[in-house]
């Protein structure tokens, strides 16, 4: 080990040798809970707190900390990913962050498995119902105060909107940590057999305290920091390195593939069966058994290429391609840009936080290939999953006429995908 001021580091043999061990550990674990601290997006330009750049130690000598980024364009750093890559291979069960930033999030970590214990700066909370709403710009507001804005949850049909007040979820320092975060957090620390801390020194109460929970369980406890930590003589290993290197050494070892990052993403739930950019909500309220034939009714329509309602909230037809992965979606768009005079019909989603693409450009005999896009469309797109398979298929959003042309309403029209494709603002 070697000292630079008072981050300390393990020689290159050392560290692998204890990645080695953290592959290892994280192999026999059933339940791994990982904790994030401020150190974790340093690499992503955002200043920690107590490095030697960090914002505690540059106001004790009257210096501000240096931003190399916003938050909006702050890009995930690698540990980011690999723990995204750590979830979706199986072995990362629950994640606790102290951090603000919104990076989890944003690199389309799954939220019901992410407790962020000292709020985030891109999300805003309703104080009557408790809905959040994640931004896709900083809320601008600390303190749990008001951000201006209401809530927008229907409270069912016919009647008006919750309008509670939004608020924001950023933390000061008296104020109690969030119930719902810290009571998950609570439970996992308590049910894990291994907790893995990365670039926190452990010393915010309670959040701090959460490892000794799983250690008092059985569990074990590895620390990642540069620094000493609080609970140092508590880890049954002890690394001294960045840990972007440790991630990306560890993720190797594993045999894992880093998830790419696409840009902000948010991922609401890990095991959602259908996640639609537009939510279309039935006229009537169904019950479940009617649900299930209703399900298997749209499948079958779906299979079998078939044309059908008309009246609002039906089933109208799918937009119908090849279903591709992004990176083939990507490929395509390519050969197509090379030839103007083939066009290119791809329609981007995300589903179960990947992103896939509808490409309809090749001709068929089937309905429901080439759908043109209107902001006052007729339809509105959703997915339906049959047998995991992601089904992109139109919905009618108001009573259709015999004989109208079926217009789609793309519904995003944020600032980046109007940039990227301006027909959206038509
Ligand atoms: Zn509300």
């Amino acid at each position: 080990m070697f000292s630079l001021l008072w981050q300390v580091f393990d020689s290159p043999e050392e560290l692998k040798v204890k990645v080695d061990t953290l592959a290892q550990l994280i192999k026999e674990s059933e339940y791994l809970v990982v904790h994030s601290g401020a150190g974790i997006s340093t690499s992503a330009g955002i200043p920690d707190f107590r490095g030697p750049k960090g914002v505690w130690t540059l106001e004790e000598k009257g210096e501000s900390p240096h931003f190399d980024t916003t938050f909006e364009d702050a890009r995930p750093s690698l540990t980011h990913m690999a723990l995204l890559g750590l979830q979706r291979a199986g072995y990362l069960k629950y994640l606790i962050s102290q951090n603000v930033d919104g990076l989890h999030v944003r690199s389309g970590f799954p939220r019901d498995l992410l407790s962020e214990l000292h709020g985030n700066m891109f999300v805003e909370e309703c104080e009557k119902c408790g809905r959040q709403y994640v931004r896709e710009k900083v809320i601008g507001v600390m303190g749990l105060k008001p951000t201006g804005r209401h809530c927008e949850v229907k409270r069912s049909r016919g009647l008006r909107a919750c309008r509670g007040k939004l608020i924001s979820t950023i933390l000061d320092w008296e104020d109690a940590l969030p119930d719902r975060d810290l009571n998950k957090a609570d439970d996992a620390s308590r049910r894990a057999d291994l907790a893995l801390t990365l670039g926190t020194s452990l010393q915010i109460k309670p959040s701090g305290d959460l490892p000794l929970l799983t250690k008092r369980k059985g569990g074990k406890v590895a620390i990642v920091n540069l620094q000493p930590t609080k609970h140092d003589k508590h880890a049954h290993l002890r690394i001294y390195g960045y840990v972007d290197d440790v991630m990306k050494q560890l993720m190797e070892k594993l045999g894992l593939d880093m998830p790419k990052w696409e840009g902000p993403t948010v991922c609401e739930s890990s095991t959602a069966t259908s996640e639609s950019p537009v939510d279309v909500k039935p006229p009537h309220a169904i019950t479940a058994k009617n649900k299930c034939e209703e399900k298997k009714h749209i499948d079958d329509l779906i299979t079998k290429g078939i044309e059908e309602g008309m009246e609002k909230g039906e089933y109208v037809v799918e937009y119908h391609g090849d279903l591709l992965q992004i990176t083939d979606a990507k490929q395509r768009e390519a050969e197509y840009a090379q030839n103007p005079a083939t066009g290119c019909y791809m329609y981007y989603f995300q589903y179960l936080c990947k992103t896939y693409c509808v490409d309809a450009t090749k001709e068929t005999g089937r309905m429901g290939r080439l759908i043109n896009h209107s902001k006052t469309g007729n339809c509105q797109t959703k997915l339906h999953d049959i047998n995991g398979v992601p089904h992109l298929i139109l919905v009618a959003s108001r009573d259709i006429d015999e004989g109208e042309e079926l217009l789609y309403d793309y519904g995003d029209r944020s600032k980046a995908s109007i940039a990227a494709h301006p027909w959206l603002k038509y």
